[in-house]
């Protein structure tokens, strides 16, 4: 049986990838939508031949409950939204997927994750990369110690803001921060799946060139983490650079990802040769998998405590650009 999921907010992600991706799936299909725009209702539901029934607003979505097509709920909304619609999502008796980051700070993450749990109800987070060929390479290289042990990381993830300066992304309390949240995140979960351990502190330095842009949110963010090895990490996330790689040189050798984060292509090299793998469509592989999760009762390989992870570091690197100082992962 194929799942039904049914995606909630339907933006840029949603409908230029997502949607798309279903169409591509084998477990899983695009079985409703959740909208607060009816027009956007009539589109999808043309386009993607959804039946009127499995067609929510944010006012009724809690009649979600009733409906057996949908399976999974898919959060897609702006960062503010997420613990809201995660845990009435788990309470209406389905499965989620919570797109990154998963919420504004860790302690909404501890709640999500308690919620889903108490309601029986897996918790998935959109880490679509650890479904990607090249990445679980890099993880392999860097967890086994194929090259020997990872001495150091350079990484960095961001992209030239050029959008609507009244955007969601720009505002604090519904996006929680910049360039970190957005796109440092990428860099900061590379680190972790690099190495395969957890990061223990952080120091965090910022630049900001365009404050009348960024006057809310962080524009870009430097970061050093401390690992329990001992290896060096730096990272940095910008909304005012294009960057996307990922650096290890490891005792014996080196490997690197470039582009490490997207979905337009991942190109990666081992020791200066070129990786020979697929391009896939990473969504798809992200679904698939989380629908063949919910059928055989298995935890996602992301689930919410991945969410967590990555959210306990940019709380610590938030709290480092306040105080100056290195900050404990806690
Ligand atoms: P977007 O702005 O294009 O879409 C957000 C949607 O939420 C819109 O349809 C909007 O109408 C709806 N919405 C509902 N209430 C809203 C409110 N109060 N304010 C603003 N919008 C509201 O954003 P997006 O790029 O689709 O991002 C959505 C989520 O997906 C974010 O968490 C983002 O980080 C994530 N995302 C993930 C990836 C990935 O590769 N995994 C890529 C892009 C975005």
């Amino acid at each position: 049986k194929k799942l039904g999921i049914a995606l909630v907010g339907l933006g840029g992600y949603a409908g230029g990838q997502l949607a798309p991706a279903l169409q591509q799936t084998q477990n899983c299909y695009l079985a409703g939508i959740v909208t607060g725009t009816p027009s956007k209702a009539d589109d999808w539901a043309k386009k993607y031949n959804i039946p009127q029934k499995n067609i929510y607003s944010y006012e009724n979505f809690h009649e979600i409950a009733k409906n057996p097509d949908i399976d999974i709920i898919y959060i897609v909304l702006p960062v503010s939204m997420h613990k809201e619609y995660t845990i009435k999502a788990a309470q209406a008796g389905k499965h989620v997927i919570c797109e990154k980051p998963m919420a504004l700070n860790a302690g909404e993450c501890r709640e999500m994750i308690a919620a889903c749990k108490k309601a029986g109800k897996l918790l998935s987070i959109g880490y679509r990369l650890h479904f990607e060929p090249h990445t679980i390479e890099l993880m392999r290289l860097g967890q086994k110690q194929v090259y020997g042990k990872v001495k150091s990381i350079d990484t960095g993830n961001g992209f030239t803001y050029r959008g609507d300066p009244n955007a969601w992304r720009l505002k604090k309390a519904l996006a929680g921060g910049g360039g970190l949240m957005d796109m440092g995140i990428y860099s900061i979960q590379g680190s972790r799946y690099t190495l395969g351990q957890e990061p223990v502190a952080v120091k965090a330095t910022q630049e900001k060139t365009k404050p009348e842009l960024f006057k809310d949110v962080d524009e870009t963010v430097f970061w050093e983490l401390k690992f329990p090895g001992g290896q060096k990490v730096n990272g940095k996330s910008s909304y005012n650079h294009d960057w996307g790689y990922l650096k290890a040189e490891a005792e014996k050798g080196n490997f690197e990802l470039s582009p490490a984060f997207g979905y337009g292509g991942i190109n990666g090299k081992v020791n200066g040769n070129a990786m020979h793998f697929p391009q896939i469509n990473q969504q798809a592989a992200q679904m698939d998998d989380f629908a063949m999760c919910v059928l055989q009762n298995k935890q996602s390989r992301v689930p919410g405590e991945e969410g967590l992870k990555d959210m306990m570091v940019i709380d610590a690197i938030y709290r480092s650009l306040d105080s100056g100082n290195w900050e404990k992962i806690s």
